[in-house]
């Protein structure tokens, strides 16, 4: 979405752009996917009210008739049952925790969202703030269960600020009046969005290029009056002499996947600028992955968009999309449920087959939760998803430092990836923020290929 927003936004100033796509399709992270009887998004995504950016883009594209709001619900589930945390009776209600405790979680969280400052919070570990903010208890029983399950090896690491950001998208999805969660989608979902993004890009005369991989990026400085070039080897491709490993040259190269895969592929010349990226931008320096088991369903399991889940049962949560899209419209009548377990991205769980995901994730955690699921009479299909890198992490840290906004523009080659994201959680609304803000900052000659 990062590449695509930023192909778009440059052939919209009248510059010649092509994009190159290691995948078979477009979207990255964002892509669909094909479960058999629908197309949906091969992981899961929301559009919050507040998401101002993204939503204009959508527009942009044409995509306005097909958004959709809803009420959404959240659940909790702890000590072997499920809660409502939907709104605030729901909150009042919740018996983990006593009255005390709930009423400083909450003034906690009323002053988080309002009053923190969360360039202060990339010092300080999620825990000591928490801890300070709700007392160790609320700690221990609330939020530590659910830093396990988010961040699992970084969980006593990661920053403060992390949680700001999370607390502050979420609790602004609360609608003042209705004190509701209101969470909205695109019909059809990413498959649509990248489907009419494709649409555009071409019209403006993008060139796209699937299966293509970057493989080598050298550059050229300025010399006796000739520009700075770059020049990319490529691999793959589709058509008759584009399967091979051939080199373009370019005046403007912008890397938009995670910085320790541009240090795989830079030349010599790139790489003081790379680690000075990798400095300057330290989230890079650790990703969240992940692996989802996505199962169609033929009845619903809970009434929640999210279950957040406080026990450790080796799963992030529970995302049931149904909650959220219209199933009868969007996935055939089927309910369609997202369990994700977030992993460092070295874990060696990657390598794992889909079938024994499928055992393990059901086994260990779906049973547990939903002691009466049946395998033969509910399951329709499943399918495994992975990913290695797509959370930068900020970890706490000795020295906070300055924290960057978006870079200056650097010819010929440039990082630009959601590592630069600052008080944010990963999210499209910030990937279209980040390019408009570096665009606006860096004016960019046209003219140029
Ligand atoms: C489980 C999950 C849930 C999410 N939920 C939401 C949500 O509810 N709302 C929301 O707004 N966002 C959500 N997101 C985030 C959203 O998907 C990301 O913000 C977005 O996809 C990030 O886009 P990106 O372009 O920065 O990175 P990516 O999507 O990772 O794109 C990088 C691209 O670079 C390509 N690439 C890498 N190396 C090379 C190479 N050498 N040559 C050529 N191509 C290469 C990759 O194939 C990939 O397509 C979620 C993501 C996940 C994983």
């Amino acid at each position: 979405m990062l590449g695509l927003t930023l192909a778009y936004r440059l052939a919209k100033q009248g510059h010649r752009v092509r994009v190159f796509e290691a995948g078979g399709a477009l979207g990255g992270l964002a892509c669909a996917h094909d479960y058999g009887e629908f197309v949906w998004d091969r992981y899961y995504h929301c559009i919050l009210p507040q998401d101002g950016k993204l939503i204009a883009l959508l527009k942009e594209l044409g995509l306005e008739q097909d958004l959709r709001w809803r009420a959404t619900g959240t659940g909790y589930y702890g000590r072997g049952k499920f809660h409502s945390m939907s709104n605030n009776r729901d909150f009042l209600a919740f018996p983990l925790l006593s009255l005390i405790d709930k009423g400083r979680l909450g003034a906690a969280i009323f002053y988080a969202t309002r009053f923190a400052d969360p360039y202060k919070l990339y010092g300080v570990t999620a825990k000591a703030w928490l801890t300070r903010l709700c007392g160790r208890k609320t700690y221990q029983v609330f939020w530590l269960p659910l830093l396990k399950a988010k961040f699992g090896p970084f969980h006593d690491q990661i920053a403060a600020v992390f949680i700001w950001a999370t607390l502050t998208r979420l609790f602004g999805a609360r609608t003042a009046g209705k004190n509701q969660e209101n969470l909205g989608y695109v019909h059809g979902g990413y498959g649509n969005i990248l489907g009419r993004f494709e649409k555009e890009l071409q019209a403006a005369g993008v060139e796209i290029l699937l299966g293509t991989a970057v493989t080598r990026i050298q550059a050229r400085a300025a010399q006796n009056g000739n520009p700075a070039v770059c020049s990319l080897a490529l691999a793959g491709g589709e058509g008759p002499g584009k399967s091979s490993e051939r080199t373009l040259e370019f005046d403007q190269v912008f890397f938009t996947a995670p910085t320790s895969l541009a240090e795989k592929v830079a030349g010599p010349e790139l790489l003081p600028y790379v680690r000075r990226m990798t400095e300057w931008y330290p989230t890079s320096r650790a990703y969240l992955g992940v692996i989802c088991l996505v199962l169609v369903l033929k009845k619903p399991l809970t009434p929640y968009y999210v279950l957040n889940i406080g026990e450790d049962l080796g799963l992030t949560g529970l995302i049931e999309m149904t909650n959220l899209i219209d199933a009868a419209e969007e996935t055939h009548g089927r309910s369609l449920v997202y369990l994700p377990r977030y992993l460092d991205s070295g874990d060696a769980k990657f390598q794992d087959s889909d079938e024994s995901i499928l055992r393990e994730f059901l086994g260990g955690g779906l049973i547990k939760l939903f002691p009466g699921f049946s395998e033969k009479e509910d399951l329709v299909s499943y399918s495994v998803h992975r990913a290695r890198f797509v959370q930068p992490l900020p970890l706490a840290r000795e020295n906070s430092g300055e924290i960057r906004p978006a870079p200056a523009l650097e010819r010929p080659f440039q990082i630009l990836n959601t590592s630069m994201l600052r008080c944010a959680t990963l999210n499209n609304n910030e990937v279209v923020g980040l390019v408009d803000e570096f665009l606006r900052k860096n004016a960019l000659a046209v003219g140029a290929d």
